[in-house]
């Protein structure tokens, strides 16, 4: 049954879509909306379904090569993904997701394929793989700080004029070595598994932000020993 007061967040493709943990950015963001007392609802959509319309944060996660292919066909053909984000939907989308929602990017050949064309990022495939943790500075405007998480991407990713971004990369290589991630508007992408959210519990309160406005401090707990945690070994 939908509910139409809950903030309602919408987990793109689990089928095709998820390596490292990445579906803990859904219950991270679950988990924070509702010790502010916001009731949520998690759609899971897999890829023979149609995407919804009425999601408040759409998440996409990281994948191989192929499932990647796959991913980016079936929501340019569907619709939904890119009628919610020009709507104004938040889209929190990683690696492989964060590719996909650009204008294009690289696939196992280095041929450029399209993308869904929501934020304004052109990814291409590097020399190497990028492996290993990476810390990055947060743009000041976005009142994150220093995030941390685990890269692994042979994709490199250009930044264009409607776009800013996420952030600059302190260890790692990210975008291209010297920034990490993009944001425009509500949609924001990342290089970061870990996953990125229960890491950095600041970027999670962000997308709730966007959404429900200011949210109240919680005491700090885990989520915050495990991103000053990270953050001592990323820097080591
Ligand atoms: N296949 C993409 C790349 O290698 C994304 C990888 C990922 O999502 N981890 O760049």
């Amino acid at each position: 049954m939908t509910n139409t007061s809950a903030l309602r967040i919408v987990w793109i493709y689990p089928d095709l879509l998820s390596t490292y943990g990445d579906q803990g950015n859904v219950l991270i963001l679950k988990r924070r909306a509702e010790l502010r007392g916001i009731p949520t609802e998690v759609v899971q959509v897999y890829s023979s379904d149609p995407v919804p319309a009425q999601g408040d944060i759409y998440l996409l996660g990281g994948g191989e090569d192929r499932p990647q292919i796959l991913a980016a066909d079936r929501l340019r053909a569907d619709g939904g993904l890119a009628r919610a984000a020009a709507g104004g939907a938040c889209v929190f989308a990683v690696c492989a997701g964060y590719q996909i929602i650009g204008e294009s990017y690289g696939d196992d050949e280095s041929n450029p394929l399209p993308g869904l064309g929501i934020i304004d990022i052109r990814s291409g495939r590097g020399q190497g793989r990028a492996v290993g943790e990476i810390v990055a500075d947060v743009d000041p405007a976005l009142g994150v700080g220093r995030i941390t998480g685990f890269e692994n991407h042979q994709g490199r990713t250009a930044i264009g004029p409607s776009a800013k971004p996420l952030s600059t990369t302190v260890r790692g290589i990210g975008n291209d070595d010297r920034t990490e991630g993009a944001y425009q508007g509500q949609v924001l992408g990342t290089y970061l598994h870990g996953p990125a959210l229960p890491r950095n519990p600041e970027l999670a309160d962000l997308l709730l932000r966007w959404r429900v406005g200011p949210v109240a401090p919680l005491a700090p707990s885990w989520g915050e020993r495990l991103h000053d945690e990270r953050l001592a070994a990323g820097l080591r």
